[in-house]
């Protein structure tokens, strides 16, 4: 599993502007590093910038010490596992919708993401298990299972980095605990970054950074970030 790095890194989308102002954080390998910040902290920024839709004006991305500016976004995106607030989903079967993005994904490896997903509950409950259609007009799915269609989503790349990207913002507080769990599963033995703008989804992270205004405002582990109020 590789280690993941930023390394004095600003940025601004405009020259007058700076967004990222010299931050630098470590993520070592199989780890979990929570960022946390109020909107326009520049949390979509470090989203933005390690898919490389961005490179940064100074400093460097390191995954496993290598700068990222020579990878391609094709190789990111193969490296990197995004599981976002609102997974697009299909009108169309539930197995299209898992291996959407992995397109020749086998059955035996669909099936697998599903199960780390715990989907296996919903595609028991199928009449024909893979074959069920789902979005709009077809069967409708609950926010928690949409969110478990991404999270087998992602799994089936077996990303050995995964981007938590606000992944249970949208969910209720019990829906929200339940795939907390899930995602505290899956990015065992992964390199993870996990993006919140709430500490209380974030109590699992081996470190967390506050971030404010492209800089680390705080860090430590929840529990140091608590009494430090
Ligand atoms: P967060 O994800 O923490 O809410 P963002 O990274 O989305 O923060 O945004 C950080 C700052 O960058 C905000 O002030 C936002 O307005 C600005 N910003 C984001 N995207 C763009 C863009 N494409 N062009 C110009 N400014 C942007
Ligand atoms: P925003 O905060 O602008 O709404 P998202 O939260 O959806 O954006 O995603 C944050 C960033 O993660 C995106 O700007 C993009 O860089 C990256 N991203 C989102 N979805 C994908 C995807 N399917 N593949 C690769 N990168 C993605």
């Amino acid at each position: 599993r590789p280690s993941l790095a930023f390394e004095n890194v600003a940025f601004g989308y405009d020259p007058d502007r700076q967004i990222l102002d010299g931050l630098s954080f470590e993520v070592p390998a199989g780890s979990t590093l929570a960022i946390v910040g109020p909107s326009g902290a520049g949390k979509s920024t470090i989203a933005r910038l390690l898919f490389r839709f961005y490179d940064p004006q100074e400093g460097r991305i390191l995954i496993d010490g290598q700068d990222i500016a020579g990878v391609t976004q094709d190789s990111l995106r193969a490296a990197i596992g995004i599981v976002p607030q609102d997974a697009v989903l299909f009108n169309d079967t539930l197995a299209y919708n898992i291996a959407y993005g992995a397109e020749g994904a086998d059955n035996a490896v669909i099936k697998r993401a599903a199960r780390d997903a715990a989907l296996m509950p919903l595609v028991e409950r199928l009449p024909e298990r893979f074959a069920t259609t789902v979005g709009e007009r077809g069967m409708k799915l609950s926010g928690g299972e949409k969110q478990r269609v991404a999270i087998a989503r992602t799994l089936v790349k077996d990303p050995p980095i995964l981007l938590l990207d606000e992944a249970t913002s949208a969910l209720d507080t019990r829906t929200e605990q339940e795939i907390l769990a899930t995602l505290k599963r899956i990015a065992r033995g992964r390199t993870t970054i996990a993006i919140a703008h709430r500490l209380s989804t974030i109590a699992d992270a081996d470190r967390i950074i506050v971030l404010d205004h492209g800089r680390m405002h705080e860090s430590g582990t929840h529990g140091e970030l608590l009494t430090a109020g």
